[in-house]
């Protein structure tokens, strides 16, 4: 056993160890990590840790994102993800968490024209989702904050909703550790290295020899890879903010969520006593605890007054940021490494992963699984 010592209740000193030896190792405690770990155990593979270089599970994206459960995304490929994830959001399996993962608020994407109604609404129909379709009038007299958006109108689907992402998140970790899995945070990937066909993952509080390693370290997962000499990926990492309004009177608690996906994009939706806002500002940055700008909010005011001055016209109780991560086609990297075969990714979820996060873990799951037989 490797062994640290930490803080514990009162300062006391605990001592915490780390197996020597695992099927599988997960770098990473966000989504992408403990979906994959969840949906493992699941299929019989339980010598499973996950090592988060935090304190806590869910530190960055996958605790700061929007919670946005939105089934049509930008891409087939990941819709397929999407609307899957969406599924076991809305029928977890018993016992996965005491309180509903998703609140089924519906969702209004708005376009800049006409044919791209008629587009998503084809896609929609393609992928089995109820929706409506709604013009521009419709939109100002049901919600008419919106009326000065500009947009030829959208696609109402109502299915989408809300993520409680705490519950999600942590019904993933609670049922990879019921199953036998180990979470380990504040332990640090700082080495991957093969070892008679195999990897040593060495970490800040020892090294564990692993059957294969899962890179899942969302921002980190380029220089992560780099540490394990995988060729390089050239992963991006984008910041966003977001903000919480002061609050709104007559909030309507229950409204969809609106993102228009045009031109003029953005996204809303009630929080609180207030609204959710981001302006979809995007700025590639090197991976970090990454903070606000000092122009945040400013920089939202100019994108949404000309366009929505309801919104903007409101004060901003609360300002954060954190990172999408893509690859250069936007599409996310499930699956073996080509050289290294002990090297498995889970990386590049973008701006859906924590909807998509169950199909995500169990398409990995399935390809570590069909390589690495349980014991
Ligand atoms: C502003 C914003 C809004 C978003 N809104 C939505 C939304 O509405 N709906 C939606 O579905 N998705 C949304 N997303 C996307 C979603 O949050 C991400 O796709 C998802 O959280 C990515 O999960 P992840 O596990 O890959 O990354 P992360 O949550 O970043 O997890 C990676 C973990 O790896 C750990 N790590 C890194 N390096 C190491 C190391 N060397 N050793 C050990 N651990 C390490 C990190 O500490 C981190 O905890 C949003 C993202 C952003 C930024």
């Amino acid at each position: 056993m490797n062994s640290a010592s930490q803080a514990g209740p009162g300062g006391r000193a605990i001592t915490r160890s780390l197996p020597t030896h695992a099927d599988v190792v997960i770098v990473g405690g966000g989504f992408a990590g403990a979906a994959t770990a969840y949906q493992l155990t699941r299929m019989g593979i339980a010598d499973v840790v996950v090592v988060e270089r935090e304190a806590a599970c869910g530190y960055h994206a996958s605790g700061r994102n929007a919670a946005l459960g939105r089934q049509l995304t930008e891409d087939d490929g990941f819709t397929a993800f999407t609307v899957r994830g969406c599924e076991f959001l809305r029928n977890p399996p018993a016992g996965f968490s005491d309180q509903p993962l998703v609140r089924q608020t519906g969702s209004l994407l708005l376009v800049d024209h006409r044919r791209d109604i008629d587009a998503m609404a084809a896609r929609a129909r393609r992928w089995n989702l109820p929706h409506e379709r709604v013009t521009a009038a419709q939109l100002a007299q049901r919600w008419p904050y919106l009326h000065s958006v500009p947009t030829a109108g959208g696609v109402h689907f109502l299915t989408d909703g809300v993520i409680d992402v705490h519950a999600h998140l942590f019904g993933f970790l609670h049922g990879a550790r019921k199953r036998g899995a180990r979470i380990e945070t504040n332990c640090e990937v700082i080495g991957l290295s093969p070892r008679g066909g195999a990897v040593a993952v060495e970490t800040g509080r020892g090294v564990i020899q692993a059957r294969c390693a899962v890179l899942a370290a969302g921002a980190w997962v380029g220089q992560v890879g780099r540490l394990a000499g995988a060729e390089p990926v050239q992963f991006a990492p984008i910041r966003r903010h977001l903000f919480v309004t002061e609050t709104v009177p007559d909030l309507d608690r229950d409204a969809p969520f609106v993102w228009h996906v045009g031109a003029h994009e953005f996204y809303v939706r009630p929080e609180g006593n207030g609204y959710l806002l981001s302006g979809c500002d995007e700025t590639e940055v090197a991976p970090s605890d990454v903070v606000p700008a000092q122009d945040a909010v400013e920089v939202l005011a100019a994108k949404l007054s000309p366009i929505v001055p309801a919104l903007a016209g409101f004060g901003i109780a609360r300002t954060w940021a954190c990172l999408r991560t893509f690859t250069p086609d936007r599409r996310p990297l499930i699956g073996w490494d080509e050289r290294l075969p002990w090297l498995f990714w889970v990386a590049a979820l973008g701006g859906h992963g924590a909807t998509g996060s169950a199909a995500v873990g169990e398409t990995a799951a399935r390809a570590i699984a069909a390589r690495i037989a349980p014991r």
